[in-house]
């Protein structure tokens, strides 16, 4: 994961902004998990229009929890050749604000293997963490910041039923950040030690 570069113009404010934003209230009820075990199962079986079906409810869910207009989703059985994002970064899905649609495809494009459960998850909430830029935080660009990975990871493994893992950066050129994937791997997620003297 690598992050944009901050903008010289009058969108600089709001990189900025995004940037900062590192947490993202997240549903506590648990529906999340059933439903994402749903997309799973779905997944497993392979057929795109149900797997369609229960993605469709996973974004009711968390548009409905994040006081959002409904997005649209899409689900192809491989990559279009026109994708809205960046080839480098965006191998598995896109999103266009202009009609809130989510896409998200279960064949990668070159070799045609099946997207992973992991990876196909991880796909959907980062896209719909670009729908949240534009319709609850307001940006007029949705940013691929260290704020908006934290915020999708967030929403990933609350989704997922996963204790959320810290992630560690790297400054790479021209502002660019990457992940530190050894160390954020490396470090094990303690439970907070209260000690009362
Ligand atoms: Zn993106």
């Amino acid at each position: 994961m690598l992050t944009d570069a901050p903008p010289r113009n009058s969108n600089r404010a709001g990189f900025l902004e995004s940037d900062r934003i590192k947490t993202l209230d997240l549903p506590q009820d648990g529906r999340l998990a059933s439903i994402t075990e749903s997309i799973e199962l779905a997944m497993k079986a392979g057929v795109s229009k149900d797997v369609r079906r229960v993605c469709a409810e996973f974004l009711e869910v968390v548009s409905e929890f994040y006081k959002v207009p409904a997005c649209g989703i899409g689900v192809l059985a491989a990559r279009p050749l026109r994708v809205r994002e960046n080839w480098s970064t965006e191998l598995f899905g896109d999103y266009t604000p202009e009609t809130k649609l989510v896409r998200v495809w279960m064949r990668t494009a070159v070799r045609k293997e099946v997207t992973s459960f992991g990876t196909f998850l991880s796909t959907l909430c980062h896209e719909f963490c670009h729908h949240l830029d534009f319709q609850r935080f307001g940006f007029s660009d949705s940013w691929h910041t260290r704020g908006f990975y934290e915020r999708a990871a967030a929403l990933y493994h609350c989704a997922r039923g996963t204790p959320p893992k810290k992630l560690f950066w790297l400054p790479t050129w021209g502002g660019r950040w990457r992940i530190d994937w050894p160390r954020t791997n490396r470090t094990v997620d303690r439970p907070i030690e209260i000690s009362d003297g």
